[in-house]
Order: structure tokens, then sequence, then C-alpha cells
């Protein structure tokens, strides 16, 4: 039997992509959500939480609610892959008191979208990477430009601030929370 260097290694790490996230809340006590979310997200398997934007609310888009959205972007450095990680996330919404049916625009406690999972470009029936609807939503954008300035949408080659140009007319303030 050999002792050659290589097998002195420690198995290698999968290796790790820049994912940003989307969280959003306007049900019960959105704060509380969105931070236990982030406690989830520090607590799983192949996540590291990397950064976090300030909080930003911003009046319901695209559905009928009186209730008004907290959002927050979280940076992340993930081994999963686009499933894994979706299905993760899903968990935790689950886990933070989601139960409004998928794909309706009901009020939440908590959504977690993927926004950007590095560079790369997927579309399967339950995932699509980039998001959408990411550069119709200042909500999303404005916390992404705060974490992310220099970061370059994949397809559409600009950056979130340069985005944000487009939809200004939406109102999206950001709190003065202290950052947890
Ligand atoms: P919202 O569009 O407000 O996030 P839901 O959370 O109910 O609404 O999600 C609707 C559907 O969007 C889900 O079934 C999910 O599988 C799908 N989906 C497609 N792309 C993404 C993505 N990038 N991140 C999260 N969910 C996504
Ligand atoms: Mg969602």
């Amino acid at each position: 039997m050999s002792f050659n260097s290589a097998e002195k290694q420690p198995k290698p790490l999968g290796r790790l992509v820049e994912v940003y996230l989307s969280l959003g809340s306007n049900l019960g006590d959105s704060r509380q959500h969105i931070e236990d979310a982030v406690k989830h997200l520090r607590e799983s398997d192949g996540i590291t939480v990397m950064k976090l934007s300030g909080y930003y609310s911003s009046a319901p888009l695209g559905m009928e609610s009186a209730n008004m959205f907290l959002n927050r972007c979280v940076e992340i450095a993930t081994s999963l892959e686009p499933l894994a990680l979706l299905d993760r996330l899903e968990e935790i919404e689950f886990i933070c008191g989601r139960t409004a049916g998928k794909g309706k625009h009901h009020d939440r406690t908590l959504d977690m979208d993927i926004i950007l999972y590095g560079e790369m470009v997927v579309s399967f029936p339950r995932l699509k990477v980039p998001h959408p609807k990411m550069a119709e939503r200042r909500f999303v954008l404005e916390p992404l430009a705060e974490i992310a300035p220099d970061l370059i949408h994949p397809t559409l080659r600009r950056k979130a601030a340069r985005l944000i140009e487009a939809v200004s007319d939406q109102q999206v303030s950001r709190e003065s929370f202290e950052k947890t």
C-alpha cells in the first residue's frame, strides 16, 4: 500500500458557488421570520452565509394585499446544486410557518427565492435562474445593489444599480433596524 501525499489530502469539498437569495415576508412578525430564516441558513449543511443586506419595506407588487412586505438579500456560498438548494429553501419556508399554496400570490410568512446562482443560467419547471422577475422588482434590486454593487447580471449584463433605473417609480424604503 502506498502513502503518497495525494492520499493524505482531505476529501475535496464540493465547489462553492456565490449565490444571492431574496427573502420576503408580509405576514405575522416579518422581521422575526426573516431573522429565523437567516439562522436556519447558517445552520444548513453546505451553506455559508457571507453577506446580509439591511431590511427594506415595500408595497405588495402583483398582488392585492394591505400588508407591506419586508425584504432582505443574502449572499451565500454553497456546495449545493441549484435544485438541492431550492429544496432546502422550501424546507426553511415551511419551518417558518409558510402554509399558502405555491405559485399563488398569497400573503406569506416567508418567501425565499434564488436570484442568482453564480453565472449559471438554469431553466427547470420549478426553478429559473436568474430569477425571471428580478429586474422588474426594486425590492430585489435595492438590497442586492447594497451588498453586491459591482455584480453584473449574467444575461442582462447590467449592475443592479443600473437595473433600478427602470423601476425607480416603485417605492422601497430602507429600514433602520440593526443588522443581526
Ligand atoms: P413567488 O413568485 O412570489 O416567489 P412562490 O414562492 O409561490 O411565488 O413560487 C412560485 C414558484 O416559483 C415555485 O413553485 C418555485 O418552484 C418557482 N421558482 C422558479 N424559479 C425560482 C427561483 N429562482 N427561486 C425560487 N422559486 C422559483
Ligand atoms: Mg418564492
